[in-house]
């Protein structure tokens, strides 16, 4: 018997030596920064001439790693790997191959600190934000073992007595892995294993910001014992092989996370047949958000200007849950706004690998400039009543910055920015509220604070986003306790960490035999 799935624990870093641990794995990831990382196909390690670097967020001039970059030749080279690396691997007991993702989590667990240190240094997550990445990183492989364990049983079937029936649930074929790279580990690591343990292979393709902690999860599962050519590692531009790696024909699913432009992009190029191609390909697209929060006038109005301040600030705003729009009854908005900018404005900003501020940087240049852009649109648009400004010129830092007083359709209201920037927009009632709340393309997360039960009820029915919370913040879902996934075009609502997910890596296969 299996041990009941549980999530694992966060860290707490209050106990000094939790503390001192942490700081241990930081100074040795300090002592390993600027190593190089080849690709991996079929266990072949490969170092090509053309690198690109790693640079860590809050210190633009640190080197995180060095790292090949595949071209099409050697994403080719992957793809015809893993094709081959199927024929065997599909055959491969369902049980066995979640026994390889318990070893993987039991691998990660043992090193946590270690991954939650790559995060911190290339990714720029908060030593906390940063162990609840590992952590659901852990959760996603010890869930879709499970999941494995359960879809490869006796499925239940109506039976007849003159025949033998049996439902399984067969692989797909050669998978493309396309992670975002602010969850670097745990949706990385959740895409491929839900794929790997459903009978798949991959073809992983990191994100260009992000690779080392890829390189360091794919050291990881080669000493899980993972088979050779089952993942394929190919760190290189999206833009140079993402279309490729999409167009082959021996591509049989691609599961995407990231912007809703890629995401659509890779949807069309998809649906194309190829010449040899033999299949419709699958898609499974997580893409972005434009997250509400909306608060109702009999709110408990700190509980909701705390969360409204966690949802839009942790990770700086770049998490595809973030509340980017805080919509409030007319009779408390100003009471709300007064209290979010007061804590906004204590929040601290800097090198967060020191855990002395509350949040770091955003990922990159052109993340900074395209936040900093969207600021310059919510002067236009609305009022500027907190942050606005940069951080500390060492790394990408942008303050926490609120907006009031914008109007429902404005830019700020509309398009995801993905930055620490969070729009405030006043409601006359609680239904103009939730018409606000439904008025963008997107539907991925979203929160209601009220104390009426009918309110709360019409939101159940009418919020239409694929993740609802109520009198909480919209951040921070939880392996097996809040599948997620979004509606319209915040992806093709999948439901990672849920029950139904690792269907969409398999077909299901019925075989009757008459007695
Ligand atoms: P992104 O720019 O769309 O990139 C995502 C991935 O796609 C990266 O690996 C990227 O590679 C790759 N890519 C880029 N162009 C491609 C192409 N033509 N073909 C194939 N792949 C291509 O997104 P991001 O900036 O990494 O992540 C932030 C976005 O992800 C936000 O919109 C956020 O809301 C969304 N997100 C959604 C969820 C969810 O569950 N719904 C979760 C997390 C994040 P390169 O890095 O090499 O460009
Ligand atoms: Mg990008």
């Amino acid at each position: 018997m299996q041990v009941e799935f549980k999530n694992e624990p966060f860290v707490n870093f209050n106990v000094p030596e939790n503390k001192e641990d942490f700081q241990r794995a930081l100074d040795k990831v300090e002592s390993q920064l600027g190593e190089e990382y080849a690709l991996i196909i079929g266990g072949e390690h490969i170092t090509t001439e053309k690198k690109s670097k790693s640079y860590n967020p809050s210190q633009k001039d640190e080197c995180i790693g060095i790292v090949s970059q595949a071209d099409q030749e050697l994403a080719e080279k992957a793809i015809q790997v893993a094709a081959e690396t199927f024929e065997t691997w599909k055959h491969v007991a369902p049980q066995a191959r979640s026994r390889y993702l318990y070893k993987a989590a039991a691998l990660m667990r043992r090193s946590k600190h270690e991954f939650s240190a790559w995060l911190v240094k290339e990714s720029g997550k908060s030593w906390a934000e940063a162990d609840a990445d590992t952590a659901e990183a852990i959760d996603f492989m010890e869930y879709y073992g499970r999941q494995m364990d359960q879809l490869g049983q006796r499925q239940p079937l109506t039976r007849i007595p003159t025949e033998d029936n049996e439902l399984t649930y067969v692989p797909l074929g050669v998978g493309i892995v396309i992670p975002p790279w602010n969850f670097p580990l745990a949706i990385m690591a959740g895409m491929t294993t839900a794929a790997l343990v459903a009978g798949n292979t991959v073809v992983l393709k990191p994100a260009s910001t992000t690779p080392v902690i890829a390189a360091k999860f794919m050291e990881m599962l080669e000493e899980a014992g993972v088979p050779a050519g089952v993942v394929n590692f190919v760190p290189g531009s999206g833009a140079e092989i993402g279309d490729y790696l999409v167009e082959h024909p021996l591509t049989r699913f691609i599961s995407f996370t990231g912007s809703r432009d890629v995401g659509l992009r890779i949807n069309e190029l998809a649906a194309k047949p190829r010449k040899g191609q033999k299949w419709m390909k699958r898609l499974i697209a997580e893409m972005g958000g434009k997250d509400s929060i909306v608060v109702d006038k009999d709110a408990d109005l700190d509980l909701a200007a705390s969360a409204i301040t966690a949802s839009a600030f942790g990770f700086s705003g770049q998490k595809c849950s973030a509340c980017s729009r805080a919509i409030v009854h007319q009779e408390v908005y100003d009471e709300v706004l007064a209290k979010v900018v007061e804590q906004t404005k204590k929040l601290t900003v800097g090198n967060i690998a020191k855990n002395e501020f509350y949040t770091g940087p955003v990922i990159d240049e052109k993340a900074y400039n395209k936040v900093m852009e969207y600021i310059e649109i919510g002067k236009e648009e609305g009022k500027l009543v907190a942050g606005g400004v940069k951080g500390p010129e060492e790394g990408y830092f942008i303050m926490p910055t609120v907006f009031a007083d914008v109007k429902e359709d404005a830019r700020l209201m509309q398009e995801e920015i993905f930055g620490p920037v969070v729009a405030f927009c006043k409601a006359d009632d609680f239904d103009h509220a939730l018409t606000i709340a439904n008025n963008t393309e997107y539907g991925l997360t979203g929160s209601v604070f009220s104390r009426n039960r009918a309110h709360l009820e019409k939101a159940r029915e009418e919020f239409h986003v694929g993740n609802l919370y109520f009198n909480r913040k919209c951040t921070g879902a939880l392996v097996g306790v809040h599948p997620f996934g979004g509606f319209n075009m915040s992806g093709t609502d999948s439901k990672a960490g849920g029950p139904d997910y690792l269907l969409l890596f398999t077909q299901a296969k019925l075989v009757s035999e008459l007695l």
